[in-house]
């Protein structure tokens, strides 16, 4: 999926009909922008490559979890994916119905197990022993019987980075096969859950079928064996991790990925549940920054910007790759060229944050044209993953966040405050002098 609405026009970056220069203008950088079309674009693309299946598209909340942006997800039929209890609060706030909520993660807390359960949310994925224990315990305290998919790791590789590939052997994620079975066997052991469901997410940033097929192949023969058994299943959740371009990737369409799963799926009298995240939002987003500082030293050039690894940890993090573009386009503008800074129309320069740390770039060895002072830049597919992971490392305050649509566009998460920043510290009397 690409970035369709953010192009350029008369050599400026627009997002759908609103000028991004107008918006550093209003909003300040950094600063995320969203467009309303692409975003629900994708979750419809899925829809309607999937509607043989009739899923439930459980949009994962961890890649984006702003308030507007899931609302505009769940009024299109989205349900939410979520992995905290903090998730869930986002969730119900913006009106989520609770039975399109399916909560996942290793680490439920007694507290968001009990606060999940109150909700009536639609499934707990499940991913240990000791978490179904737990989970069968509070439910008999609170009289209640949640659904349960026990989250099993195919054991499958996927050629994606290795920080965020969850179905291999040795991931903390999910159980393996013979786990599974040992604990359908034995659910009269777990009598106030309901054990209704299998759930397998096997990574993210996935760009080719054959991953997908083998774990869903694997899960499908799984629940046959544990139908032939006697276990009723009615919910199969096939998880995300469909991938996107960030740079050169060839990842599946929409058509392509329903094309390897569906003949897997259908006619198995299972309903099906899908967790993307990174496909929809990925896309919908970008980071604006404006550059602060061109440095020159004698090995390198370096544009020094707004935005660090404290708004955008991706480059940071795992390596990843984020295209920078100016958001006005200089070499089509030849009264430019004679400016200072253009000596050079192209340069290869590393785009880095003002925090100190060498890890805080945004980019490496980039052929940007001259740039200068004050110059907007668009860090390209920021929507997932960004915000998100965004810290306030060295008391740097966190991005507005801003949703366009159409000609219109609004400040959605204003951006902190060194109030912000201090909220919820004290210094006690032993200290206080
Ligand atoms: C992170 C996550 C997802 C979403 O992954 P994407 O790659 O963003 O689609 C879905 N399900 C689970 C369980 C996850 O942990």
């Amino acid at each position: 999926m690409n970035m369709h609405d953010f192009v350029y026009r008369n050599g400026e970056m627009v997002c759908e009909k609103v000028s991004l220069t107008r918006v550093a203008q209003e909003a300040g950088t950094p600063c995320y922008v969203y467009s309303f079309k692409t975003l629900v674009e994708h979750l419809q693309k899925l829809q309607r490559a999937l509607r043989e299946l009739d899923p439930l598209i459980c949009f994962s909340m961890k890649s984006n979890s702003n308030l507007t942006l899931c609302k505009a997800l769940v009024d299109c039929g989205a349900g939410l994916d979520i992995v905290s209890g903090g998730e869930l609060y986002r969730a119900l706030k913006i009106g989520t119905d609770p039975q399109k909520i399916v909560f996942a993660g290793v680490g439920k807390s007694d507290e968001e197990i009990k606060e999940a359960l109150h909700r009536r949310i639609l499934f707990f994925n499940v991913e240990s022993i000791p978490e179904l224990e737990r989970i069968n315990q509070i439910a008999a305290q609170e009289r209640r019987r949640p659904n349960i998919a026990l989250r099993v790791n195919p054991n499958v590789e996927s050629s994606t980075h290795h920080y965020i590939k969850t179905g291999v052997g040795t991931s903390k994620f999910g159980l393996d096969f013979e786990t599974a079975v040992k604990l359908f066997k034995e659910k009269r052991k777990y009598p106030s859950v309901r054990l209704v469901g299998i759930h397998v997410h096997i990574g993210s940033q996935i760009t080719e079928s054959r991953p997908f097929v083998q774990a869903l192949r694997k899960t499908v023969d799984l629940i046959e064996e544990l139908k032939r058994h006697g276990h009723w299943i009615g919910w199969l959740n096939i998880g995300g991790g469909l991938g996107i371009i960030y740079q050169r990737e060839t990842p599946l369409t929409p058509r392509q990925f329903a094309d390897a799963v569906v003949p897997i799926l259908k006619g198995k009298g299972l309903r099906i549940i899908l967790e993307p995240g990174r496909f929809i939002s990925g896309n919908a987003g970008i980071l604006l920054t404006r550059v602060q500082y061109i440095k020159e030293t004698p090995a390198k050039q370096f544009v020094i910007v707004d935005a660090s690894m404290g708004d955008l940890i991706r480059p940071s993090l795992y390596g990843a790759y984020h295209k920078i573009v100016p958001v006005i386009k200089r070499a089509t503008d030849p009264s430019t060229a004679l400016r200072a800074g253009d000596r050079r129309r192209t340069t290869a320069v590393d785009v880095v944050g003002p925090i100190c740390e060498s890890g805080d770039f945004l980019g490496k060895d980039r052929e940007l044209p001259g740039l200068q002072q004050g110059d907007l830049l668009a860090v390209m597919s920021a929507g997932a993953y960004g915000f998100t992971m965004a810290s306030n490392y060295n008391s740097r305050p966190r991005p507005a966040e801003v949703m366009v649509k159409g000609n219109r566009f609004a400040v959605i998460r204003q951006r902190e405050t060194y109030a912000d920043l201090i909220r919820g510290e004290n210094i006690p009397p032993f200290i206080a002098r």
